[in-house]
């Protein structure tokens, strides 16, 4: 408890501040040993040539024409991949016909959860990155940020044949070091604190149907315990398609309000925006 409220104090210190964050515990996984880690990456990868370009022309990213005048939204998904909660989560999106996207854990992706990552990706979900251990960044050092980032960008790679397009920091926790090394935009969103489980089924609904807008990066967790967000967003989906929005990854969210994330300037990202933040 006492790292976790360190790491909130850490969140609040920094200037980029937003109105929630990935808070939940610390370390988000029993954690694999290190050798069935390390097996992944050659089992994994052998699959890659066979897949990738057979789900590459399914996993259309739709122009900022043919989602011109529509209300989107990206909803965002952390610290998969599982073969549980990830797993209703596509099952959801393949009902519906949507997109979401993933923000995975390196150290997550096993063989059973890199077909969850398959799954999404054919159905044209996008797969980011959301570190390797789920650390503090701002509590290392450069070169071990740029390996945690290099090593969930390959895993990444070689599940799906394609490198993560965003970042998400573990925790919301950013600093200098980080922005300047890593080279992707940075994503945050507007999330429930859903990794709470005191927060109802019923309050990250009304959560969902109630608040979302358009433009908006919605956060959520895909935690293998997370049954909770899984029940809400089976109950919102249908409602908010009612609604009128459009589900987007996180590239077509920005296409569509013809936004070039940076990934230079220290900016992260609540909205689909220039600042980022709702204008
Ligand atoms: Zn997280």
């Amino acid at each position: 408890m006492a790292r976790y409220k360190k790491l909130f104090a850490a969140v609040f210190a920094t200037a980029a501040i937003t109105l929630s964050g990935c808070g939940n515990s610390p370390v988000p996984t029993d954690g694999l040993p290190a050798e069935a880690t390390g097996a992944v990456t050659t089992t994994v990868g052998t699959t890659t040539a066979e897949t990738s370009a057979e789900e590459k022309t399914v996993n259309k990213v739709r122009t900022a024409e043919e989602l011109a005048g529509k209300k989107v939204i990206a909803l965002t998904f952390d610290d998969g991949p599982n073969t549980g909660v990830t797993g209703e989560i596509i099952d959801i999106a393949g009902q519906y016909g949507i997109k979401v996207s993933f923000f995975v854990v390196g150290q997550e992706i096993t063989p059973e959860s890199a077909e969850m990552m398959k799954r999404a990706y054919s159905l044209g979900c996008e797969i980011n990155s959301h570190s390797y251990t789920h650390s503090d960044m701002t509590t290392l050092d450069a070169d071990t940020i740029k390996e945690e980032m290099r090593k969930t960008a390959e895993l990444i790679y070689d599940t799906v044949g394609e490198y993560p397009h965003f970042f998400r920091p573990p925790y919301i926790s950013v600093n200098s070091t980080m922005y300047e090394c890593i080279d992707l935009p940075f994503i945050s969103g507007i999330g429930c604190n859903d990794w709470e489980d005191d927060v109802s089924v019923e309050k990250r609904v009304r959560f969902l149907t109630q608040k979302c807008s358009d433009g908006e990066i919605v956060l959520l967790h895909d935690q293998k315990t997370n049954e909770k967000t899984a029940e809400a967003v089976r109950q919102a989906v249908p409602v908010l398609l009612e609604q009128g929005f459009e589900f987007v990854t996180v590239s077509e969210l920005f296409a569509a309000k013809g936004i070039t994330p940076s990934s230079t300037d220290e900016i992260i990202y609540n909205f689909a925006t220039v600042s980022g933040q709702k204008e």
